[in-house]
């Protein structure tokens, strides 16, 4: 009441500001229809995701080409794999923590910049939906552990026992050695990483990962980062990132890959520079796995990655692509 009392005044009282001579001025004209000058190519809608993951882009293609938005489709696509517990690296059946903790990271980022993410979830089985409820319902970007599993509880979602019986052999097997490694297997990790362009052409992204096997308790990686293991910039294109987190977390990595386009870089371009960027700080090492995958605003993609044999699943139009990558040490 109050504010609606003091909007009407002042609205009066700018009225009663301006001048006769402004008021006459102030006429309807009827301009004449301009044609466009150039045909604006209509948008295609496309979607891509690191690694050989043809059931997520095939869910994520089928919200697209039904008229849904991107962001949508990558939840939906990335849900796949996190629901797949033969994928060992994503949601259900990801492996443990040193600890035998299941923990899962995840994140989404929309079109307007929006985002959500969680980090060191337990026991649910969709940490991704989490983070778009983070994003939705709360004022916050990252929720974290205990809090976020009671938060992804309140929103509705069941607790589930995480391990499958192979993870939870791999894992006492893992348990007789022990042998924690700080540099990562590169057989040992597969997170997965999904852009997509609607016929809006909008770009949304989505990121989701059980981080390192026999991570030291309590570890984050990159993966829920926003800027890091994911960057969406709607003017510019999008990026995401899979390999050891650490080093995509010092280099702000899909942020920087996203910053590479703006200044002109193609997304192959800008991924090559991204990696090649790491390696500089990394001179000799061959142990690690870092790949970036990039998307931009006219839907070109590429794709790069330290190690032979990353490859990215596109799906668009012409159909499905498995796109091998040129990689850095071929
Ligand atoms: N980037 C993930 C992490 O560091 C792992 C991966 O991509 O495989 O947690």
């Amino acid at each position: 009441m109050e504010r609606r009392k003091f909007l009407k005044n002042s609205s009066l009282t700018a009225a009663g500001l301006v001048s006769a001579s402004t008021l006459a001025s102030c006429k309807t004209e009827t301009k004449p229809e301009v044609a466009p000058l150039a045909t604006v190519a209509p948008i295609k809608p496309i979607v891509v995701c690191t690694w050989n993951f043809l059931n997520a882009t095939n869910k994520a293609w089928e919200v697209l080409s039904a008229g849904g938005n991107a962001l949508d489709a990558v939840e939906q696509g990335v849900m796949v794999e996190e629901a797949d517990v033969t994928n060992e690296t994503v949601g259900k059946g990801g492996r443990p923590d040193r600890d035998g903790n299941v923990t899962l990271d995840a994140c989404i980022m929309d079109k307007d910049g929006n985002c959500g993410s969680v980090v060191y979830l337990q026991n649910i089985a969709h940490p991704v939906s989490v983070a778009r409820k983070v994003m939705e319902e709360t004022p916050h970007i990252i929720l974290a552990g205990k809090g976020a599993e009671k938060f992804a509880y309140e929103q509705g979602f069941k607790k589930e026992d995480l391990f499958t019986e192979s993870t939870r052999k791999q894992y006492e097997e893992w348990l007789k050695t022990s042998k924690y490694e700080t540099t990562i297997n590169i057989e040992n990790h597969d997170t997965i990483g999904m852009l997509a362009i609607d016929a809006n052409g909008d770009i949304a992204g989505a990121c989701t990962t059980s981080g390192m096997a026999y991570k030291v308790g309590g570890r984050v990686g990159d993966s829920p980062i926003i800027g890091a293991g994911l960057f969406i910039d709607n003017e510019v294109g999008g990026a995401t990132a899979t390999g050891v987190g650490e080093e995509v977390i010092r280099t702000v990595g899909s942020f920087l890959i996203v910053e590479l386009m703006r200044q002109g870089k193609s997304p192959q371009e800008a991924c090559e520079e991204g990696v090649k960027r790491i390696m500089k700080k990394n001179e000799g090492r061959k142990d690690f796995q870092i790949g970036f995958l990039a998307i931009n605003k006219n839907g070109e993609t590429g794709g790069y990655c330290v190690h032979p044999g990353f490859t990215y699943r596109e799906y668009s139009e012409k159909g499905h692509e498995n796109r091998e990558v040129t990689s850095f040490y071929e």
